[in-house]
C-alpha cells in the first residue's frame, strides 16, 4: 500500500546515494501506527466528514492557537475558498509575492481576482513590506504573504499596512506548519490562514489535504459551506460552492503525524544549524534567521551565483537537490499577463537564478548531511 508514494513527483529516493527526499522513511516508521489509524477508518464505514476530520480540524486549529479549522482538499483550494469566503472576487485585487510557486496564484485567479505581484525581501525570500506600499490601489482587497521555506513573512509590518488600509491578510502557510513570529504560530497571524498537508509538507498527508484556519465564526462558516456546494442547510445551496473535502483517511493519518510535528521539526531546525555551520566560510549563502521568527525549514535553501554549476556537480556526486523555484510565476505560460509586473520583482529575479534547496527532511541521517556538506565545499573551494 505504501508503495503508492513513489507516484509523488518529487521523491527522488533510489536516483541519487543521498536522496532529496525520502518520503517512504516516514512511513516505515510509523506504518504500525498509521495501518491502524487507516483499518479503523476503513471498518467504520464514514469516509467523508466523520469524526476524524472533526477531530483533526480541532486540534490542528488549537495546535496554532486559532479558533476554527476546516478541512479541505488541498493548500491550493483552502486559499481560493478563504478569498471567496472573504467575498473577494472579479474587480478585486489581491497582492502575493511571485517566487512561491503556481498555487497560491492559481487560488486567487480561480477567485476571479487579480493577482498583483510584489518583490521579496532578499535575506528572507519573503514579501517587502516597503514593496508593498507601491503595489496597493483602491482595488486592493487581500494581502497574500507566504512564509516560504519555513520562515514568516514580516507579519508585524504587513499587518500594520494591512491594518491602516482595511484589508485582510490571508496567511499562506503551506510550508510553515509551526513556525512562529514573536512566539504566535503561522496561521494565527492573520484574518484567515491556509495549509497544505500535500506529502512533502513539514505536516503531509499520505496524498492531498488541506485547511483553512480562523478566529472568525462568520468566515468559518462560510469556508464550511463553500467546502460542500455552497450548502448551509442540507441539500439548499446558499450560494454557488465546490466540492472541497479533507477525506476521513487523510485527517486519521494526519492525526498520528500532528504528534511527531514538532520532533520533526526541532530535528529539522539541529539539521539546518549543522548544515549553517558546516557551510560557513564556503562561499555559498546560508539563511538568514530574522529576529523573532522560529524557521521550521521546510527547505534548506542556500544561494550560489554558480548555482546551476554547483547543482550539476552535488548530481555527480549522487546528491539530490531541488530548485524552489526556477521560474517565478510571471514567467509562465500559463499567465502572459503577469510578465508586465517583471519590472516590480528585480529580487525575485535575482533570486530564481542562484537559489538552490539541499537535502534536508527529519529522516535524513547525519552521515548523508555531512556528505552533502563535504561536496558542497569542496564544488565551492575548486
Ligand atoms: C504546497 C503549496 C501550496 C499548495 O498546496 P497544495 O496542497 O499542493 O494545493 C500553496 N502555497 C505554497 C507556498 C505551497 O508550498
Amino acid at each position: 500500500m505504501l508503495g503508492g508514494l513513489g507516484t509523488d513527483a518529487t521523491v527522488t529516493a533510489g536516483e541519487h546515494r543521498v536522496a532529496f527526499l525520502d518520503l517512504s522513511r516516514q512511513s516505515l516508521a510509523l506504518r504500525a501506527e498509521l495501518d491502524r489509524a487507516i483499518d479503523a477508518v476503513v471498518a467504520s464505514g464514514r469516509y467523508i466528514l466523520g469524526e476524524n476530520v472533526a477531530r483533526f480540524e480541532a486540534e490542528f486549529a488549537a495546535w496554532c492557537g486559532v479558533a476554527h479549522g476546516i478541512g479541505v482538499a488541498s493548500g491550493t483550494d483552502a486559499l481560493e475558498l478563504a478569498l471567496r469566503a472573504l467575498r473577494i472576487g472579479p474587480g478585486d485585487e489581491v497582492i502575493t509575492v511571485a517566487n512561491a510557486g503556481a498555487p497560491t496564484i492559481c487560488a486567487i485567479l480561480a477567485s476571479g481576482a487579480s493577482p498583483i505581484l510584489v518583490d521579496i525581501d532578499p535575506s528572507t525570500y519573503t514579501m517587502d513590506p516597503v514593496r508593498l506600499e507601491e503595489r496597493l490601489s483602491t482595488r486592493t482587497r487581500a494581502l497574500v504573504p507566504v512564509h516560504l521555506y519555513g520562515q514568516c513573512a514580516d507579519m508585524q509590518s504587513i499587518g500594520e499596512i494591512a491594518h491602516r488600509r482595511g484589508l485582510h491578510v490571508v496567511e499562506d502557510c503551506a510550508q510553515a506548519h509551526g513556525a512562529t513570529f514573536d512566539g504566535r504560530r503561522a496561521g494565527s497571524l492573520g484574518t484567515v490562514s491556509c495549509f497544505s498537508f500535500y506529502p512533502t509538507k513539514n505536516l503531509g498527508a499520505l496524498g492531498d489535504g488541506g485547511m483553512v484556519l480562523t478566529d472568525e465564526p462568520g468566515i468559518a462558516q462560510a469556508v464550511r459551506e463553500l467546502r460542500m456546494y455552497g450548502e448551509r442547510e442540507s441539500r439548499h445551496s446558499e450560494r454557488s460552492g465546490r466540492n472541497s473535502r479533507l477525506d476521513e483517511i487523510q485527517a486519521a493519518v494526519l492525526l498520528v503525524k500532528l504528534r511527531y510535528l514538532e520532533r520533526w521539526n526541532e530535528r529539522r531546525r539541529i539539521l539546518a544549524a549543522a548544515y549553517s555551520a558546516g557551510l560557513a566560510g564556503s562561499g555559498v549563502r546560508t539563511p538568514a534567521e530574522a529576529k523573532g521568527r522560529m524557521h521550521v525549514y521546510h527547505l534548506y535553501v542556500v544561494r550560489t551565483a554558480g548555482r546551476d554549476e554547483l547543482r550539476r556537480r552535488l548530481s555527480e556526486a549522487g546528491i539530490g537537490s531541488m530548485v524552489h523555484y526556477e521560474r517565478p510565476v510571471h514567467h509562465h505560460a500559463a499567465w502572459p499577463d503577469l510578465l508586465a509586473q517583471a519590472a516590480w520583482l528585480p529580487e525575485t529575479e535575482r533570486a530564481a537564478a542562484e537559489v538552490l534547496s539541499l537535502p534536508l527532511y527529519p529522516d535524513m541521517t547525519d552521515d548523508e548531511l555531512e556528505s552533502v556538506i563535504h561536496t558542497v565545499r569542496s564544488v565551492s573551494r575548486a
